[in-house]
């Protein structure tokens, strides 16, 4: 329809798309043919991932419904059309003194659930009238399973499973399939920075933090690369992944084979 590839020409949104993950996303799905939009509340990050990819960036801070509104129609109005969404924008607060703190909980949520819930409703018509669309929700291990001292994340990212499945089962008769991807402990400075706050409070080396501590359920002691968890996301974008929805797909290093 477009071009060489089946993905040329279609266009993504990636929130998060200024470090991490969501950067190797940004540049996978570019490197495969597609437009795509970065959003971040990161400028500098996100300017220079976009330009990266002769993308788009859009200024966004994912936990105000206007500015996840203004992300979409700024798309439509660039390229006329939306056919996947990454919704991948997230953080860590871990306080293991205050076990429930009340303002990450609303902020945490505000921007890992209810985000992909009004970008997922905004999507929606553009993708339903053509008859096709891909929205991949990055959750995580733990979207499944659950760790102390993080309530709102772990919630947050339960939820997110939730929106998947029930979106999956409405967008099944328009071709809209609705995937979570659930990674463990993938390698960018969201980790990184966890990984060196964990050395410092428990006085461990940061190998030990993560073999001992961070790695310890999992049956393969490494960091994931980002890269490895965008590949992923590039297949559930494929004609090939069609029959794919409403699933959880890890990529844990066999976290939660036990
Ligand atoms: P990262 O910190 O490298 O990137 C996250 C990006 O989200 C940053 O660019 C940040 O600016 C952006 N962001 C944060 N708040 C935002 C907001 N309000 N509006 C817009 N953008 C915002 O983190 P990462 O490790 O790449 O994580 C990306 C996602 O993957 C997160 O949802 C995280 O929960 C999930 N995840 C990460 C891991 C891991 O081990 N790194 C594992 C499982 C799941």
């Amino acid at each position: 329809m477009f071009g060489d590839s089946e993905h040329t020409g279609r266009v993504a949104i990636v929130t998060g798309g200024a470090s991490g993950i969501g950067r190797a996303i940004a540049e996978t799905l570019a490197g495969s043919g597609m437009r795509v939009v970065v959003a971040d509340v990161n400028v500098e990050g996100g300017e220079a991932v976009a330009a990266g990819i002769s993308g788009y960036f859009v200024s966004t801070d994912l936990a105000d419904q206007k500015q996840c509104r203004a992300l979409v129609d700024k798309t439509l109005n660039r390229y006329g059309r939306v056919d996947v969404l990454v919704n991948v924008a997230g953080y860590q607060h871990i306080d293991p003194v205050e076990c429930f703190p009340e303002e990450e909980w609303s902020r945490m949520l505000a921007v890992m659930l209810t985000a992909p819930f009004l970008l997922t409703k905004y999507v929606w018509p553009h993708m339903k009238k053509q008859g096709w669309g891909r929205i991949i929700n990055m959750a995580s291990v733990h979207g499944q399973v659950a760790s102390p001292f993080k309530c709102a994340y772990i919630s947050a990212k339960h939820g997110l499973i939730g929106l998947t499945r029930t979106t999956a089962l409405e967008g099944g008769p328009y071709g809209i399939t609705v995937n979570a991807v659930c990674p463990a402990y993938v390698r960018t400075p969201l980790v990184e920075n966890q990984i060196a706050d964990q050395a410092r409070t428990r006085g461990l080396s940061v190998d030990e933090v993560v073999e001992k501590v961070m790695l310890e359920p999992a049956a393969i002691k490494r960091l994931i690369e980002p890269a490895e968890v965008a590949a992923m996301v590039l297949y559930l974008c494929s004609d090939a992944a069609g029959a794919i929805t409403g699933a959880t797909l890890n990529i844990d290093l066999g976290w939660t084979a036990r």
